[in-house]
């Protein structure tokens, strides 16, 4: 019995509903995409409700579940996936959010949140903050797109259970408090980051420009979204195998990191409407040689279903099956390919949604229903039925000969 390798492609928000204005057909059922439907022809297919039925999942939740974790107890906030994100190693026992750089009066009064979607000097001022030490605990901070980033606190005794300081509008700031008795601590420190970043942002070469030049200063940081680590076991060690991501966005590159897989930056691949198709898959393809498990997310089809633009979509429905084309073309033996969502962004209502996503997954030898097209209608008559997200890695391992045996 050979062990097969897996590639799981995640097309995100792909999934859609039927469209008026296009015969009552959704993106997938409108566009050209021979790899999509072979893959469903030669495998078995059926639908997913991503976290459950009737829960809109959010991409960080969404993968975590198809990744084989139940979201509902390792997912603490966006903080750590953020910060794995942008480059900083998120460990157990370390509390991370995700910030604004923002501009306040004396009176601690928010009169831009954004601090004018500030954009050059960013890197500067984290320079200035980051390394702090607050009682014991050290805050590792970083840039991040704009005027966003992220910030680490690594020290003994933290607890994520803290509220945001960020007011979420324009009022005054807020002092965090600690939403359980262990988190006193962590509330303190993050206290005292904000208002050190004060004074510090306020007399930064970097600020003092922005002010002559009539900018608003970004003179405070604003965190929100606590979260920690403890209780992710990484990916490679639950399924035994070595496990590698191609990933454009930063989100999801977060959590392909917190969950241990190897993100290598691929040239190219941009999470927007203008990702580089081939180079991801020659990336998948490269990485198949030296891993057992390779995830490649594509983020262009939410972005067109946020827009609104149901033209756009089929168009990247078509790229991807090209890119899919490229990857099947090459593909080595032995390898299970599966391919789905990670939840529907309708382009009606440009939002995620509810609905179950289509799922289709082939080789090894496997089974094969009678599913000839790739999309949310025909999956549903497939052999997989209805499943939850966190029973997709189970089935991929059993596909993949990598299943343990219960009893003798
Ligand atoms: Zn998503
Ligand atoms: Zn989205």
């Amino acid at each position: 019995m050979t062990e097969k390798k897996i590639l799981l492609i995640v097309c995100d928000g792909l999934s859609d509903r039927p469209a008026k204005e296009f015969d009552m057909k959704t993106p997938l059922q409108a566009a050209r995409k021979p790899a999509m439907d072979a893959l469903a022809r030669h495998g078995m297919n059926g639908v997913m409700d991503v976290i459950a039925p009737g829960v809109v999942p959010g991409s960080d939740t969404a993968h975590l579940a198809l990744f084989g974790y139940d979201p509902y107890k390792v997912y603490t906030g966006r903080g750590p996936i953020e910060a794995a994100g942008a480059g900083i190693a998120v460990l157990k026992g370390d509390v991370a959010f995700r910030c604004n750089f923002a501009t306040v009066d004396k009176s601690m009064k928010i009169k831009d949140r954004r601090a004018g979607r500030i954009k050059a000097g960013t890197s500067e001022l984290a320079q200035a903050l980051t390394g702090m030490s607050i009682d014991g605990v050290t805050a590792v901070f970083k840039e991040g797109s704009e005027h966003r980033a992220v910030l680490v606190l690594k020290g003994a005794g933290l607890d994520h259970r803290v509220s945001d300081v960020d007011p979420h509008n324009e009022g005054k700031i807020r002092q965090s408090t600690p939403l359980a008795p262990k988190a006193k601590k962590t509330a303190d420190v993050l206290n005292e980051f904000v208002r050190r970043s004060f004074d510090i942002l306020s007399d930064h070469p970097v600020n003092k420009d922005r002010v002559k030049k009539g900018l608003p200063p970004a003179n405070i940081v604003l965190p929100r979204g606590a979260g920690s680590v403890n209780e992710l076991e990484p990916m490679g060690d639950r399924i035994g195998m070595k496990c590698a991501a191609v990933a454009g966005v930063t989100l999801v590159k977060g959590i392909c990191r917190l969950v241990g897989m190897d993100v290598p930056d691929v040239q190219g691949a941009t999470g927007g409407l203008d990702t580089d198709y081939k180079a991801k898959a020659e990336a998948a393809l490269s990485l198949l040689k030296t891993n057992d498990f390779v995830f490649v997310n594509v983020k262009a089809g939410d972005v067109a279903s946020h827009d609104g633009d149901f033209r756009m979509k089929v168009r990247v429905v078509e790229s991807i099956d090209m890119m899919l084309g490229m990857i099947l073309k090459d593909l080595p033996d032995h390898v299970i390919v599966a391919i789905t969502c990670d939840h529907s962004t309708p382009v009606s209502i440009k939002e995620h949604s509810a609905d179950p996503v289509p799922l289709a997954i082939s080789g090894g030898g496997g089974r094969v229903d009678g599913v000839k097209d790739f999309d949310e209608i025909s999956a549903a008559t497939g052999a997989l039925g209805r499943i939850r997200g966190t029973d997709l890695m189970p089935i991929m391992l059993g596909m993949a000969d990598r299943a343990k045996k219960f009893g003798s």
